[in-house]
């Protein structure tokens, strides 16, 4: 698979727009920018990471580890899984090209809607639910959720968790998730 990031010195002097850190969120303004035709620079201290580059194991995981916190900074500052840790709030998240999707379980459900009675919501999110459902359509159409499917290879997490709902209980449910495709 191609890389997606460009070299530093291919950097143009000047552009309409420009956009620090690729996570969801600098992503899709990104994206949006440029199909309205804007110039875009986008900007992101990790590194990026095609499948099979990621770390497998713990040691391997070690040397790509980053926390801050009061008392300094260790590890490199473009390290994967990147710990801040503070007397008030604690953030793990990841530093990459992709940012914390990187190292996320990629869920991709629509919030139920007792979490939108909470005043602390933006009032456009809280009075507009015809809106809401609409940009959940639009984020599902454009991502594709979809539950595990039952032909791909076995994922032991998975089956652990099914035997462990068989013996207390409840039916499994997969959640669904938004999973790339090349
Ligand atoms: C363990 C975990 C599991 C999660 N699971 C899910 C899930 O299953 N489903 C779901 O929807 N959400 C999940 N989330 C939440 C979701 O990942 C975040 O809400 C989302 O990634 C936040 O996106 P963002 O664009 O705001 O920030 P980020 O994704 O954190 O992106 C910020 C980016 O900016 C870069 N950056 C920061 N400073 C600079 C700078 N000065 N210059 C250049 N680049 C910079 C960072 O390196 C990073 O890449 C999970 C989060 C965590 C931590």
């Amino acid at each position: 698979m191609a890389y997606l990031a460009n070299e530093f010195e291919t950097l143009e002097p000047q552009y309409d727009v420009v956009v620090v850190g690729s996570g969801y969120g600098g992503s899709i303004a990104a994206s949006r920018m440029a199909r309205a035709r804007q110039r875009v620079c986008l900007f992101e201290k990790g590194l990026e990471y095609q499948p099979g580059e990621y770390p497998d194991t713990e040691l391997e995981a070690l040397a790509h580890m980053q926390m801050d916190s009061p008392d300094g900074h260790v590890g490199s500052a473009n390290g994967l899984y990147e710990f801040h840790v503070n007397p008030e709030i604690n953030i793990f998240k990841g530093c990459g090209l992709g940012g914390t999707s990187l190292v996320n379980a990629n869920v991709a459900l629509r919030a139920e809607p007792r979490v939108y009675e909470d005043p602390n919501w933006p009032a456009a999110f809280r009075r507009d639910s015809a809106l809401m459902e609409k940009c959940y359509g639009w984020a599902e159409a454009m991502l594709k959720p979809t539950p595990y499917p039952d032909d791909q290879p076995e994922l032991k997490k998975l089956s652990a968790l099914a035997e462990s709902a068989d013996g207390l209980g409840p039916s499994l449910s997969i959640a669904a998730t938004a999973v790339a495709t090349a």
